[in-house]
């Protein structure tokens, strides 16, 4: 598939050695719903739902560990080092964090929107992935489709639990989530090289991406991480 269907991160799939993908509006556009999306998708990449594990995203900052397809409950992030185990999330608006380390073959697919971020999930995901064998210096990780400081309006209740990463704008403040969770990615401590940030706004590229602030939508960009068939 060509890249109006898929975002693709080439310089993280070569540091992590893992394949990395992020649906776009196209699959919208060319009339699937979003019932119809995963198993779209799934055909797509050719991939066998069978070898597939998402989280039942909860806005929560917990990340579970899981060598199983299929759904898990109450997380919003998964790690894993089967090899043959791809993991989804889906956003809007939300940042979709992928984790990969080539050289314990753990990787990790998070949901980080601002809750997640505040209850530290790309800091947990870290630290489950050393638990499970990896040296943090040697995860990579990429920031998927998300909305852009420009566009994201918080009310100050949202503002003063980032206190470094919101200004204000007039009578609100805007928040600045990807350096958010860039911040916290150094803390766990990644390598700033190794931490491959996009400039893609859910909001301002809007044809491209589907963005719940501005509709309300309940259609979700997919991210996957997995191997290379
Ligand atoms: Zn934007």
């Amino acid at each position: 598939m060509d890249d109006r269907y898929f975002d693709m991160y080439p310089s993280f799939e070569r540091l992590s050695g893992f394949m990395a993908r992020t649906s776009t509006r196209t699959f919208f556009n060319d009339g699937h719903s979003q019932a119809a999306l995963t198993d779209r998708i799934f055909y797509s990449l050719n991939i066998s739902r069978n070898h597939v594990a998402w989280p039942v995203q909860v806005h929560s900052g917990t990340v579970d560990y899981t060598r199983d397809p299929g759904a898990v409950f109450k997380c919003d992030g998964l790690v894993t080092d089967r090899e043959d185990l791809f993991l989804l999330i889906r956003t809007a608006d939300c940042i979709p964090l992928f984790l990969g380390d080539k050289e314990s073959g753990l990787k990790a697919m998070v949901h980080a929107g601002w809750r997640g971020i505040y209850n530290g999930i790309a800091e947990n995901a870290v630290l489950l992935m050393k638990k499970k064998g990896s040296c943090p210096e040697n995860i990579c990780a990429v920031f998927g489709p998300a909305i852009c400081e420009a566009c994201y309006e918080v009310g100050e209740e949202v503002a003063v639990l980032f206190p470094d990463h919101n200004r204000k704008q007039g009578t609100k403040f805007l928040l600045n989530l990807k350096s958010a969770l860039n911040q916290q990615l150094n803390d766990a401590g990644l390598k700033s090289e190794n931490i491959l940030l996009t400039n893609s706004c859910t909001v301002c590229q809007r044809e491209r991406y589907v963005s719940y602030r501005l509709n309300k939508t309940d259609e979700r960009l997919i991210s996957i991480i997995g191997y290379f068939l």
